[in-house]
């Protein structure tokens, strides 16, 4: 049996006519930069998150560094981010003048906490950056109250966390703003680049709104110097499509790591992902932890099953964080995350029966 990582052509069939429908009415409008589909968009995406403001833009790096932008983040200050993340959260802290600070990550949630950001914080520290990575929020009660403490601004990004949630509170929704990628592979994906920042803050929108836009908020306004980051049209046409199937392409996401929760369970060998307390945790990657992490991840390829790595490399690790000259003593989990971390398939399009044979394959390894 061949079990793909994901299949994008497979859900593009399942709702073919609707998309291509709202495609072509793009088309017809003659209108391919802002219009009415982002502001749908932007409307019903605010809606969904319960939340004020959703400003679209290009894409997920981009609503990361507007942020900092907006927030006056620049040359002189230290943004506080997780050693273990896609580089997007550190280089664009450098894109905007500021120093990235890398914080060690918790072994059983892959986040950073409190404790961690704690012991980063100078006297230059203007922001932390928190990732829900793999679609698990960070505990973000205790990293709210300390930024707080510390007069901090705090920014998640949300690029691996769709509707994820603790407590019923929408990862994006507790912070000064939330950023999200759609990334054609993430939960809600475009078919290209496309991204969003929410917020409660009616000025903060405005500013990255501005930003994102020449500096304006209609043609010829250019109040302030900004750059250009905007949502095609299509792009929203195709995510207003979408939208509609989150909430069940989140189920099935759910409904597949449980399948490997169940079947998994009592190999030994293995480090199965852990939820905290009251979450809602949407499985953007399904992520386990395993000692002999090449060597099954070799074997299952052989076996037809593909899988990945996020990361090969924890952030401080890769050349271009070579001048901060940090060691593997440094951030010990990241250093031993790097090189045990393998996700599985778990996207929506897998079915049940190929999630049962990822696991009888895994069996099998050890078995031998
Ligand atoms: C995908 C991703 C991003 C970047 O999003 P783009 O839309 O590709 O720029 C940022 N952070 C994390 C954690 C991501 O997974």
């Amino acid at each position: 049996m061949n079990v793909p990582f994901t299949d994008l052509a497979i859900q593009y069939k399942m709702i073919k006519p609707e998309i291509d429908k709202a495609i072509s009415e793009v088309f017809d409008s003659g209108y391919f930069i802002g219009g009415k589909p982002v502001k749908e968009f932007e409307h019903d995406f605010a809606t969904l998150c319960k939340i004020k403001n959703c400003v679209a833009i290009g894409n997920g790096t981009d609503g990361l560094f507007l942020s900092l932008k907006a927030l006056g983040i620049g040359s002189g200050d230290e943004v506080i981010t997780p050693a273990w993340s896609w580089i997007s959260t550190s280089e664009v802290i450098t894109l905007a003048g500021a120093k990235p600070v890398f914080a060690d990550v918790d072994l059983d949630y892959f986040t950073i906490t409190e404790e961690h950001i704690k012991s980063k914080i100078t006297s230059r520290t203007k922001a932390v950056i928190v990732v829900h990575l793999y679609g698990q929020v960070a505990d973000m009660n205790s990293i709210k109250s300390l930024c707080d403490r510390a007069n901090l601004f705090l920014i998640e990004d949300c690029s691996q966390a769709h509707l994820s949630s603790q407590s019923g509170l929408i990862a994006g929704t507790t912070s000064d703003c939330g950023v999200f990628s759609f990334y054609p592979t993430k939960n809600l994906g475009a078919f290209g680049d496309a991204g969003c920042v929410i917020t409660n803050q009616d000025l903060l929108a405005e500013k990255i709104r501005r930003f994102a836009n020449h500096g304006g908020l209609s043609k010829d306004d250019h109040l302030i110097e900004g750059f250009n980051s905007r949502m095609d049209t299509i792009q929203a046409a195709i995510l207003n499509v979408k939208l509609k199937y989150i909430k069940d392409w989140n189920a099935k996401r759910i409904e597949n790591a449980q399948l490997y929760f169940e079947n998994l369970a009592a190999i030994e060998s293995l480090s199965l992902p852990k939820l905290r307390n009251k979450v809602v945790h949407t499985f953007h990657q399904f992520v386990i932890r395993v000692e002999q992490r090449d060597e099954l991840k070799f074997f299952l390829e052989s076996k037809g099953v593909q899988t990945l790595i996020h990361y090969p490399n924890a952030l401080p690790y890769e050349p271009a964080y070579n001048y901060l000259s940090h060691s593997l003593n440094d951030f010990p989990v990241s250093a031993l995350l790097q090189n045990t971390v393998l996700s599985l398939p778990v996207s929506p399009e897998i079915s049940q029966e190929q999630i049962l044979y990822v696991c009888h394959m895994i069996k099998s390894f050890y078995d031998e």
